[in-house]
């Protein structure tokens, strides 16, 4: 009997798109700028934390609400360890909360904003394929040409003030940009439904906007261990918000959704922020430097507040540079979308893989 398996599936997921991630290719002396992680290792303390863990206690399963490290990120962020929810990335943490706060049917057209997720465009491509999986409305609101927040009392067709929950990269991926936190705070007190202020990159800007979450009931800040702690590899991140927010998103995910191994990185991480304060200094020092370098060499550099540079490549198209600099063993970001298809996303890594960069696209450009 041919029962066709595509039929089981929920008519709303076939015409998903998944995620896409950036690629992690396994080739010999790759230089990996593609994906923002950090050059640098976990501190030598981490490492020894991890190694320490590693014995027959793997049969154990680790605490349910990683309450120590709750306990240690509510010292460091002075709030309550209520105000704290950690994830399995904060990519866990992100879908949970469309899954908690979002409609997934579109309600009458009057209440559509109750099952609308609103972010804006270009900025991290996940919000999407999270409105799409949960079959909620999306409103992608354009950013200005040069990647600034738009006016959205200018625009007030295209913003939502309702929209049950509004996500913020900030600063920005893929432009880098940083924005104000007291721009932040304005627009979200135009906002009646949730906010999140994803702030992945935020280590590595001027400002952050942690005290919106402590100062306001609907905004929520997500944070991660994964790009400035050089912990991507143990998927650890968290948002801090209203006990209530948080309280509801503790209700829906898994009992162990954080892996040991990661709970124990991430507390030992904590006693180790000079070191990784060090790593942050040279990244921007690097940054600089390779801003300053792209930019005589013809490229249109967008000044970063990440560990990654947005910059539109002189001579040939985007794309051609994406293979050109592979062929010379680089790795970069290209994304095939509109508004930013004539740039590479270039991740910020040592001082040696600049140099190699700036190499290479002098010799491109001498081709
Ligand atoms: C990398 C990234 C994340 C995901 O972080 P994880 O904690 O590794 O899941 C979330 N938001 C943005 C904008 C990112 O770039």
């Amino acid at each position: 009997m041919g029962v066709d398996p595509e039929s089981l599936i929920r008519p709303l997921l076939r015409n998903v798109h998944g995620y896409v991630p950036g690629e992690q290719p396994k080739i010999k002396g790759l230089i990996k700028l593609n994906t923002n992680e950090n050059p640098y290792p976990p501190a030598p303390a981490v490492l020894k934390a991890i190694r320490h863990a590693t014995d027959g206690r793997l049969r154990l399963y680790p605490n349910p609400t990683a309450e120590p490290l709750r306990a240690r990120l509510a010292k460091f962020h002075r709030c309550a360890p209520e105000n704290l929810i950690v994830g399995n990335g904060s990519d866990e943490l992100l879908a949970l909360a469309v899954r908690a706060f979002v409609e997934p049917a579109e309600l009458s057209a009057s209440k559509k904003s109750r099952s609308t997720v609103q972010f804006f465009e270009p900025s991290y491509s996940l919000y999407p394929v999270l409105a799409d999986i949960h079959g909620a409305a999306k409103n992608p609101v354009p950013l200005s040409k040069d990647f600034t927040l738009p006016d959205t009392e200018e625009s007030p067709k295209l913003w939502d003030s309702r929209a049950a929950l509004t996500f913020v990269t900030s600063p920005n991926a893929p432009s880098g940009r940083g924005y104000f936190t007291s721009v932040l705070e304005g627009l979200c007190l135009k906002q009646e439904g949730i906010v999140v202020l994803d702030e992945a990159y935020v280590d590595f800007a001027d400002e952050n906007a942690l005290e919106l979450a402590l100062r306001y009931p609907h905004v929520l800040v997500a944070r991660t261990f994964s790009k400035a702690y050089s912990l991507c590899f143990l998927r650890v991140g968290y948002f801090v918000g209203h006990p209530t927010l948080i309280a509801a998103l503790h209700k829906i995910r898994d009992s162990y959704n954080v892996n040991g191994l990661g709970q124990i990185a991430a507390e030992t991480t904590l006693d180790e922020l000079s070191y990784y304060r060090r790593n942050f200094k040279r990244i921007l020092a690097t940054r600089a430097r390779l801003t300053k370098a792209l930019t005589d060499l013809g490229f249109v550099v967008l000044t970063s507040q990440t560990n990654f540079l947005l910059a539109k490549p002189p001579k040939l198209p985007a794309s051609a540079w994406l293979e050109a600099l592979r062929e010379k063993k680089i790795l970069v970001r290209w994304f095939p979308y509109a508004a930013v298809k004539d740039y590479l996303r270039i991740t910020v890594g040592t001082d040696n893989d600049a140099d190699a960069l700036i190499r290479a696209a002098r010799k491109i450009l001498a081709q």
